[in-house]
């Protein structure tokens, strides 16, 4: 079993609540760095190699370092709790069973970024998350860890939950940004980057509920032996949210040192696909990264046995490997439609796609309406090259990741599973839905 440092107290009943999650040595992280200067602890995280675990994976220390410190200008820290990528639900997991290991981590980044004013901006649909944020924030507060000089240290902190309204695209840190001032969410162009000008134009990091979280274990066992944890440039633990055809889907916690034959299969985290049924693909990092046929899946391209991490699973690049995103692992039997599922990512992009750029609003609708075309018999041979020629045209061409977002799922389909795109071209007769009555259905 992998080394557990975010969910070790998860079983632990009541952990929810300060009384418990304190006696368990919660908030023992925030005095030990309130003894240490603010570039003591961006030290530690540098150190500690930890990555951004929303997707992006850029290290974080070095994030922090880039925050522009203007003097007489507040800065902020933003909490990214947007999770909305298909397939990824890690972050609900952490905020709802541990908040208060959040709002510890919230401490000890604002801290150490001189942030006295930070915000968890949640996506809509996580009303009930939102209440135990605000009951735990309540609780800190009682405590003597936020609010006004805090621990007698002279340090003053208030930490507010923002609500999101349901859009995808606001998990885009500008948009984000933008959602949290209280406008329509819509990317910004970059530069300026947030560590420039942020949240209402001051300097402000934008990290996601699980690297903030996983702070407090940095600052407790220090960052040079969190780095010792895995492997290479993936160091620490990352939480996986496994779901689709395995036996048993969840919030696991490895240490990316396992490979994904043994994180599929072994009864410690996804128990095997039900039925007996063969492994047929996966895509390991939410719906935004390229899927993956299983021979390249369990070996990279040199037969090395793949693991679960950064640099493994892209071993390859985009023509074979994929990427550790936002840990969102669905894994898919060999009764699953690949082109099915792809038409089912075309419609999320397309919806979720705010319109700003041409490529983005107009390309994942051609893509939407081709595949379901496909779908429902009337597909022709040139369209899989159409497709292909979309996708290619919005990859790089838009302000925001989503573009890129939308492209890669459908490169991959067609890269790996171009024969079952073929399939259905030439078995018209063989589709039974009805792909064409409705817009969203
Ligand atoms: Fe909006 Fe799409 Fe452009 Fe992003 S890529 S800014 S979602 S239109």
């Amino acid at each position: 079993m992998s080394k557990k440092l975010l969910l070790k107290d998860a079983h632990i009943e009541g952990i929810r609540y300060f009384e418990t999650y304190r006696k368990q040595g919660g908030y023992e992280a925030v005095e030990k760095a309130f003894k240490m200067t603010p570039e003591e602890i961006t030290e530690e995280v540098k150190t500690s190699g930890l990555r951004g675990r929303g997707g992006a994976g850029f290290p974080t220390g070095l994030k922090w370092s880039f925050l522009a410190k203007p003097e007489g200008v507040p800065r902020h820290l933003v909490v990214n709790a947007d999770e909305s990528e298909p397939g990824t639900f890690k972050d609900r997991y952490l905020m709802e069973f541990l908040p208060h290991l959040l709002i510890e981590g919230m401490i000890i980044s604002s801290f150490a970024l001189g942030a006295h004013d930070s915000y968890i901006y949640i996506r809509g649909e996580y009303a009930w998350i939102t209440n135990i944020l605000e009951e735990a924030i309540d609780e800190a507060k009682a405590a003597g860890f936020l609010g006004k000089n805090i621990l007698n240290s002279g340090y003053d902190l208030e930490i507010y939950v923002h609500r999101g309204a349901g859009a995808y695209i606001c998990g885009e840190e500008t948009a984000l940004l933008e959602s949290l001032e209280g406008k329509r969410g819509n990317p910004r162009l970059k530069p300026p980057f947030p560590a420039v000008k942020g949240a209402w134009e001051r300097p402000t990091v934008v990290n996601n509920v699980e690297t903030i979280a996983a702070v407090v274990p940095i600052i407790n066992i220090t960052g040079a032996e969190y780095a010792k944890i895995g492997v290479g440039k993936s160091t620490g633990t990352k939480l996986i949210s496994a779901c689709g055809n395995i036996n048993k889907p969840g919030v696991y916690e490895i240490d990316m040192t396992i490979s994904v034959e043994e994180f599929i299969y072994s009864d410690d985290y996804c128990g095997g696909i039900p039925n007996g049924k063969k492994l047929k693909a996966c895509i390991p990092g939410g719906s935004s990264v390229p899927i993956v046929p299983a021979n390249l899946l369990l070996k990279t391209i040199n037969g090395e046995d793949r693991i679960m991490n950064y640099e493994s699973l892209a071993d390859g690049g985009f023509a074979t490997g994929t990427m550790m995103g936002s840990g969102g692992f669905i894994v898919l039997d060999e009764d699953q439609s690949v082109v099915e599922h792809t038409m089912t990512l075309a419609r999320f992009y397309n919806h979720e796609s705010c319109g700003q750029c041409t490529p983005c609003r107009e390309g994942t609708g051609w893509m939407y309406r081709i595949l379901k075309k496909i779908l429902r018999g009337d597909g022709e041979m040139k369209d899989i090259d159409l497709l292909w020629d979309i996708q290619r045209k919005i990859e790089g061409n838009t302000i925001c990741p989503l573009g890129d977002a939308a492209a890669w799922p459908v490169a991959a389909a067609i890269r790996h599973f171009r024969d079952e795109f073929e399939w259905y071209i030439d078995n018209p007769e063989s589709q039974t839905r009805n792909y064409g009555m409705s817009n969203y259905a």
